[in-house]
């Protein structure tokens, strides 16, 4: 089936009433038929709702729908993107353990994995994302998790999927790969090797901006690399928090398994179903929207690249750049989404345009149909330092657009008029 097909059916069998849109189950939790019932579900003989921080009818369609749109075997919604992460990577390490992840990452990425991570015991070892050979000198027996974004965000770079898990699979270590901004439509790593992927459901997949949700895939058959493999000791030994169970024995994905069993439970950063509902309805929109961001955000940096005020515009779709073939190669026909940046001479220059635009909008948010403008130096990226900031990609004349779905003739007059007020 088609992607576009799958975006408007896949995970859904209609009720009793014949309901179209996929209800909306609002509820905190489900009656059981008898004693008998709530313990089979408990034991996981039968397979049921318990409990909304378990799993709901609404989450469950949209978690079967990205699934197969991600070209997954199963997912695991969650409260926001950042969850999403945090539970793929708590998933795999505990204290004592490191990851390896790149250097250009999303800003909170960034600092859960440099600072917060290390409160619970686990190390961040980071690697450029143009240069996956760094990864081999990095890993040891205590790394669980590579980490990176397929495109990342606000650098603009595109990772080499196959080099990464290429050594990941050499050494048996899961991939997790942040797939927000370039989504299914355009970018979807298990076809190149990746083990997990995230995503931030509040940008693209709602697209209009209107809620928070994240959302955690796993590849088909993964259980393969999990079984019996020394790294991942606790998807192999009962865990005794589930009555012993032992999450490669038991027929269902074990990764989203083990999240939802002990980390959704325990920690409880679940998504309303709601929330669930609106990222529905984005995602059968999300085929036609990523090709007009695309389109918009391309013809947006061609002009930006043609102004003298500009000092380089990182945006994938350019012949220019240095992602061009990475871009060529891992997008759907080449088309990069909608982010993109470009570098003025100073703070000052920056500061300036963002200011003079009059149709974006200034928000610290990407993937919404109206266009955004930030300046990650003094917003999402505040928190690093100077030498963070350019370890990272961010310098602090950087301005970056999240393109929306106006006219881009509108967009570009706009910031024509911004870079010469
Ligand atoms: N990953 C990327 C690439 C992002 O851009 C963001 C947010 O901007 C996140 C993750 C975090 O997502 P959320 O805001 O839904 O927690």
């Amino acid at each position: 089936m088609d992607l576009q097909t799958k975006a408007l059916h896949a995970g859904y069998e209609k009720d009793s009433q014949g309901t179209m849109a996929v209800p909306i189950y609002m509820t905190t939790a489900y009656e059981f038929r008898d004693v008998e019932h709530a313990a089979n579900l408990f034991a996981l003989k039968e397979l049921g709702n318990i409990y909304t921080r378990l799993n709901n009818p609404t989450t469950d369609v949209f978690e079967k729908r990205f699934a197969q749109l991600e070209g997954g075997e199963a997912a695991i919604a969650t409260s926001s993107g950042m969850s999403a992460i945090f539970y793929a990577i708590a998933n795999a390490a505990e204290a004592g353990d490191n990851i390896v992840c790149a250097k250009q990452l999303y800003g909170g990425s960034l600092t859960l994995n440099t600072h917060t991570l290390k409160r619970f015991g686990i190390e961040a070892r980071f690697f450029d994302v143009h240069a996956p050979e760094q990864i081999e000198a990095l890993v040891d027996d205590k790394t669980k998790v590579i980490f990176f974004e397929s495109l990342t965000n606000p650098s603009i770079d595109v990772a080499d999927i196959e080099a990464i898990t290429k050594v990941a699979n050499k050494h048996g270590i899961l991939t997790v790969v942040d797939n927000t901004v370039a989504t299914p439509v355009l970018c979807r790593p298990f076809e190149h090797g990746a083990d997990i992927s995230v995503h931030s459901a509040s940008k693209y997949t709602t697209g209009q901006g209107l809620a928070i949700g994240g959302i955690l895939v796993e590849r088909k058959e993964l259980v393969n690399k999990l079984k019996n493999n020394p790294r991942y000791a606790h998807f192999n030994e009962p865990d005794a928090s589930y009555h012993g169970l032992v999450y490669t024995e038991v027929g269902l994905p074990p990764f989203t398994l083990r999240a939802r069993l002990s980390l959704l439970r325990d920690l409880g950063a679940v998504v309303s179903p709601f929330n669930s509902w609106l990222f529905i309805q984005g995602i059968e929109t999300l085929a036609l929207r990523m090709r007009e961001h695309s389109k918009n955000a391309l013809a947006l940096a061609e002009f930006l690249e043609s102004h003298p005020k500009v000092k380089k515009v990182n945006y994938p779709g350019l012949k220019s750049n240095s992602n061009y073939e990475n871009a060529q190669k891992y997008f759907e026909d080449g088309a990069c989404s909608g982010l993109l940046s470009f570098e003025v001479d100073s703070l000052e220059s920056a500061t300036k345009i963002v200011n003079a635009t009059e149709l974006y909008s200034l928000v610290v948010n990407i993937g919404d149909s109206k266009s955004i403008i930030t300046h990650p130096a003094s917003t999402t990226h505040q928190q690093l330092s100077h030498e963070e900031l350019i370890a990272c990609g961010v310098p602090e004349g950087l301005i970056r657009i999240s393109c929306g779905l106006e006219s881009s003739a509108d967009l570009i007059a706009d910031i024509k008029q911004a870079l010469e007020a």
